[in-house]
Order: structure tokens, then C-alpha cells, then sequence
């Protein structure tokens, strides 16, 4: 059974305008900062660099203690590690905060007020930044009712295959962290009853059930963590619902996205050049990259300009009525131009499914056999984009002004745009599709 997938397809504008979570660095930084001061003035309160009195050591070890020192180095260690959990550590830190809080409470000489202090502060933060969240899935929601276009599409298999793993991975962090913390536990009330009831005297240094308890309690943080993270996914895509966008490729809340048109402009498939004795397109490619080995089948090489086949002086002999018909050759076209095959609008948007705002950027597609399909070569690399760096001044590459032959309509080719063929480059696409194109001027 497979989730019936609705098509979105957002204007760019309120695409742009989506709002954005805050900096991962500022909200881990704050978050990491929370725990550090709380665990110094902590530290300062007990005066913990002095001397142990001479009657410490007459005391006799009891759970709260085992607690406390657990509480203590977890606290520890995530002032110094936590930036390594990135916005992870936002909900980390009040967790870790309060498991210190109680820990020290259940002891009447203790001072647990510091740590209640600071968890109040890191859940606070936490607040702060769900607001954030919350308030970009609803506005990413409502943009997603507002484009629906009444379509639906099927995911491609190996996009059902990511997501399904995606979602297996999580849950299976989740649960399998449980387990060991619940182990740890386990083993911790085991190796207690060696200990409690003794004197610090008798007992000298840690014990065994201190170092099982600050694992047990590390690994119940990240456990607790991972569980708020995978409800936090869950309800955000359920609020958004099964959702493919088809958006801009620039200017909106996600950066690193790839036009899900292939950019093959300027080549010749490898297998066809290979099959034809006169072109030299590989032989000036080998040259050109010389530790390139790996050439096979549809991978384009570099058409030569100078190749008797594939040269730019080839492009220009042809007639109109030839060009027309060779029009969807990718080695007609200049590497910076659009192919003919399809739209400017098109060949400017891309594919991404699922995408719930920062909590879930989803999974960059393309159309493949009516389906969407993953790109498996990207979507590692897309992010939420920064706020305040606006990428919306790239431009896709212009046509040059000088240097033209002439102009072709495609339109009885069945492709809507010009050919626009120059002296000294390959041609490049102009559709009629495009709303923003700069004059140009006629053919001489
Ligand atoms: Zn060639």
C-alpha cells in the first residue's frame, strides 16, 4: 500500500517568504551555554575546590549520592560535547538540566536550586525555539493548501525505499538507545547494593554503580532526544500532509537544490561519440583530463568546438530545417543554456518531497515515468537556508548580445522557444515561455 502523494506547486514568492528556524549554531550555542553556567555555579555554590571536610569521609553512600555525581558529570560532559548534537542540543539541555534538578533534590544537603534555576532557563529556550518551529510548519501548511494543484503523484520505488528507511532509522535510533539505557539501569541497581551503606572512607574512590549510572543516565538523555525527535518529525509532516512540492530552485527556504532537468547542455553521450570515426570530442577530452577514465554509455563528455561533428562550425551549417530536427541534440547547445526539451518554469523548479519546514526538508526529486523519483547523486547536500543571506540574485546564465547568426523558431519542432545560434559558441535556448527575457536583437 502506498500513501497517495498530492502535488504542490507554491508561488515563488510566498515560497521565498516562508519564514526560517533560527541559526542551528545561535540555538545550540545558547542551549550548550545554559548547561555550562548552571554546572560553574553549581560548582562555585559547593565550593567544590576546597578540601573535603574530615567527616565527608564518615558518610555512607546512599542512592541520592550516586545520583548526584551521575547528574554531575553528565552536566559536565554536555557543557563540553554538546555542540556536537547541533540543534539536538536545544532539547537536550533542559533534560539534562532537570535529571540534575532531581537528583539533587532528593538529597537535603544539597543545594538544588541552581540546577532547578537552569532547568527553568533551558526549557524556556526549548519554548523559544518550538515556537519558531511550530509557527513555520503552520505557514509551510498553509502555503501547501493554498498551491495544491489537485494532482496527485506516485513516488518513485526508491523514494518510498529512502523515506521508509529514513523513518525506520530514527525509530530504531530511539528504541535502541532505550534498550541500552534501560540496561544500564538494570546493571547500575545490580551493582549497588555493594556499595550503599558504606563509608566514603571504606569505599575510597567511584564505585562501579557511579560509572554505570552517569551511562545509563547519558544514554537515557540521548534516548528521550531522539524519541522528542522523531514525534517532533512526525507531527510536523502529519500536519503538513503527503506532500510533493514542486518549487524554485532558488530564492525559497531551502538552499543546495538542483534543477530536476538534466544539465546536459553541451555534451555528447559517450557511447555515441565513440561510435562515430571522425569525432574527436573524446580525444579532446582525454587531453583536456587526462586522469578521466571511467567514460561509459550515457555519460556526456564535452562536445569539442573544433570535433568535424560536433563543432560549433558544424552547428552553424546546418540549415533551419536541420537544426529543427537535431534541436533536442545536447551538443547544439551551449553549456550555460536551457535544453529545449521542456519549460523555463520547469527547467527552474525542482522536486521535494515531503518537506514539512526545517524539521523535515524532505527528499530533492525529480519527474521520472510520471512518478517522483530521488535523485540518488544529490539531496545530501540541501539545508534549510540561512536567514538574512538572500540567494535570490542568481540569475540563470544570460545568452551573449554579440556574435549572433541567427534565430530559429523550434515551434514546428514541437519545442516552444528560438534557437539562437551564434559565430563562435554553441546556441542557446530562449523560450517563449519565459516572461523576463532581454531583448534581443534580429539576425543580421
Ligand atoms: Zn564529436
Amino acid at each position: 500500500m502506498s500513501k497517495t502523494y498530492f502535488l504542490v506547486r507554491p508561488d515563488s514568492q510566498e515560497w521565498a517568504a516562508l519564514p526560517l528556524c533560527p541559526r542551528t549554531w545561535r540555538q545550540m550555542l545558547a542551549a550548550c551555554a545554559i548547561v555550562l553556567m548552571t554546572t560553574v555555579a553549581s560548582f562555585i555554590d559547593a565550593r567544590a575546590w576546597e578540601d573535603l571536610p574530615p567527616e565527608y569521609w564518615q558518610h555512607t553512600y546512599q542512592i541520592a549520592d550516586m545520583f548526584g555525581l551521575s547528574a554531575t558529570l553528565v552536566a559536565i560532559f554536555f557543557s563540553l560535547i554538546g555542540w556536537f548534537f547541533g540543534r539536538m542540543a536545544v532539547a537536550i539541555a533542559p533534560i539534562v538540566l532537570l535529571y540534575a534538578a532531581v537528583a539533587y533534590s532528593l538529597d537535603p544537603t544539597d543545594n538544588a536550586a541552581i540546577w532547578w534555576a537552569g532547568t527553568m532557563a533551558a526549557a524556556l529556550w526549548w519554548l523559544i525555539q518550538t515556537k519558531f518551529s511550530l509557527r513555520q510548519i503552520h505557514a509551510v501548511r498553509d502555503l501547501a493548501t493554498k498551491s495544491n494543484v489537485d494532482m496527485t503523484i506516485e513516488l518513485g520505488p526508491a523514494a518510498r525505499k529512502s523515506l521508509n528507511r529514513m523513518k525506520r532509522r530514527s525509530t530504531h535510533w530511539a528504541t535502541g538507545l532505550s534498550a541500552i539505557a534501560i540496561f544500564g539501569w538494570l546493571a547500575t541497581a545490580m551493582a549497588l547494593p555493594t556499595a550503599i551503606g558504606r563509608t566514603y572512607q571504606e569505599l575510597e574512590d567511584l564505585v562501579l554503580s557511579d560509572y554505570l549510572g552517569t551511562a545509563a543516565a547519558t544514554v537515557s538523555v540521548l534516548a528521550l532526544a531522539q524519541w522528542h525527535r522523531c514525534g517532533w518529525r512526525f507531527l510536523a509532516r502529519r500536519r503538513v500532509g503527503n506532500m510533493v512540492w514542486h518549487v524554485p530552485i532558488v530564492g525559497g527556504p531551502i538552499q543546495g537544490l538542483w534543477s530536476s532537468l538534466s544539465e546536459d547542455a553541451g555534451t555528447v553521450p559517450f557511447d555515441h561519440a565513440q561510435s562515430l570515426p571522425s569525432c574527436t570530442c573524446i580525444d579532446e577530452f582525454m587531453r583536456a583530463n587526462p586522469d578521466e577514465r571511467d567514460l561509459y554509455g550515457d555519460m556526456g563528455i564535452t562536445a569539442a568546438a573544433y570535433c568535424p561533428v560536433h563543432g560549433i562550425e558544424q552547428i552553424n551549417s546546418l540549415t533551419s530545417e536541420q537544426f529543427r530536427s537535431n534541436a533536442t541534440g545536447t551538443w547544439l547547445w551551449d553549456e550555460d543554456s536551457l535544453l529545449p526539451m521542456s519549460m523555463q518554469a520547469e527547467a527552474d523548479r525542482t522536486l521535494l518531497i515531503g518537506y514539512a519546514g526545517k524539521t523535515f526538508i524532505g527528499l530533492p526529486a525529480r519527474f521520472t515515468n510520471g512518478t517522483a523519483e530521488i535523485q540518488p547523486d544529490a539531496g545530501f547536500m540541501i539545508d534549510e537556508s540561512h536567514p538574512h543571506v538572500n540567494e535570490s540574485q542568481w540569475d540563470r546564465p544570460q545568452p551573449p548580445i554579440g556574435g549572433i547568426v541567427d534565430r530559429i523558431d523550434l515551434t514546428p519542432a514541437g519545442l516552444k522557444g528560438f534557437a539562437i545560434r551564434y559565430r563562435h559558441g554553441r546556441a542557446w535556448f530562449e523560450t517563449t515561455d519565459g516572461a523576463s527575457m532581454p531583448p534581443l536583437p534580429d539576425a543580421e
